[in-house]
């Protein structure tokens, strides 16, 4: 059965990234994590365990569903062209990854997104759960976001697939707390965010919060101008989070991070929201 198959071939793929990034992390991590590892784990795992389960409960249709029934029914722009269909699989993920850019971008600068985006910044330390680390209510504004684009786009379910798949396994690829060497790291950041590109957008500068926001594809950040090369005060210096929430009990624990958007001290301002003005 189709469904039943992509459900497998996506847990599969989820745990198989996971287990090989929490190894590497395990046996060369990139910088000596400042908060206790084992009830961080449990809360961010357990946060995604919730979305997986209010997603399904809560969305009507999903991506690949949709994508399915557009197919059916020929709607989308990519059903105006005739394309082979590797370049319209391509021309897919490629959109969608800009739709995805977009979203991050509006989550920062408008109030009441960043309130729940501020969830995925508060943790204390950052590596491979963090990337899977985000509020139900920022998972199922994402969900309907992917559900418009794909509506408007008509790409194949094949794409969906390969596009969330891909999205997943760089969100845990890029968190993670590993070395890897300068060189490859410099040719791997032409084609995929890396484990350093990433980790400057989790610093708690300002400046560099608000840059490198690709989570798959950098080109973006090159082309848009958000791109920072390099945390000022370096990988092992730098300071992971919010400048204003470092209380482990409230960022760092499921009932304090689903609480986190509607508490005060979280602040709503994206522009002015660190103390220190960088
Ligand atoms: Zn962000
Ligand atoms: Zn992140």
């Amino acid at each position: 059965m189709p469904g039943q198959l992509e459900i497998y071939i996506r847990l599969g793929l989820f745990g198989g990234v996971l287990l090989v990034m929490a190894t590497w992390e395990f046996l060369g991590p990139r910088r000596k994590l400042s908060a206790a590892k084992g009830p961080r784990w449990a809360s961010n795992l357990t946060l995604v365990a919730l979305n997986t389960i209010v997603s399904r409960v809560i969305m009507p249709i999903t991506a690949v569903a949709a994508a399915i029934y557009c197919e059916s029914h020929s709607w989308g722009l990519l059903h105006l062209v005739n394309w082979p269909v590797w370049l319209e699989v391509m021309m897919g993920v490629v959109v969608l990854d800009f739709a995805i850019y977009l979203q991050h971008v509006l989550f920062h600068a408008v109030p009441v997104l960043w309130r729940l985006h501020l969830v995925h910044h508060a943790d204390l330390d950052i590596d491979v759960t963090t990337g899977l680390r985000f509020h139900t209510f920022e998972i199922l504004l994402s969900a309907l976001l992917k559900l418009a684009v794909v509506v408007i786009l008509g790409p194949s379910a094949l794409t969906v697939v390969i596009f969330e798949v891909l999205l997943n396994a760089t969100s845990m690829f890029n968190h993670s707390n590993v070395v890897l060497p300068s060189w490859l790291d410099r040719i791997l950041r032409c084609f995929v965010v890396t484990p350093d590109m990433h980790r400057v957008h989790h610093s708690v500068i300002r400046r560099e919060t608000n840059s490198n926001y690709g989570f798959n594809l950098p080109w973006w950040d090159f082309l848009l101008g958000t791109y920072r090369d390099q945390p000022i005060e370096g990988h092992e210096g730098m300071t992971i989070g919010l400048s204003h929430l470092r209380e482990e009990q409230q960022v760092d624990r499921l009932p304090g991070m689903l609480k986190l958007p509607f508490d005060r001290s979280s602040g709503t301002d994206p522009e002015n929201r660190y103390s220190d003005g960088k």
